[in-house]
């Protein structure tokens, strides 16, 4: 009468791997803004707007252990240089 689940046998395996969403890092590609303060992850440098041209960086969204852990920064060149290491940034 005090059980009503007869598969609990084993108290590890509480999680559901299937319903367990996974997050993983992912790059995208924005222009940079007039007030951009961002350095890049790979040069360290500041990621400068160009206003006569559409200057880009590439924006990490970095997942360490299923978690967001921090954003980074890098130049389009910078990022291909690193060997694209969040995959290919999408527009
Ligand atoms: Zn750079």
């Amino acid at each position: 009468m005090a059980t009503d689940s007869p598969t609990s046998a084993s108290p590890t395996s509480t999680e559901a791997p299937a319903k367990k969403k996974r997050w993983t890092s992912r790059a995208v590609c924005r222009t940079v803004d007039a007030g951009n303060s961002a350095y890049c992850a790979v040069c360290d440098e500041l990621i400068k707007f160009r206003a006569r041209i559409r200057a880009e960086q590439i924006i990490c969204n970095v997942y360490v252990k299923n978690r967001w852990d921090r954003v980074e920064h890098y130049h389009p060149e910078c990022y291909e240089q690193a060997g694209s290491p969040y995959g290919e940034p999408k527009g």
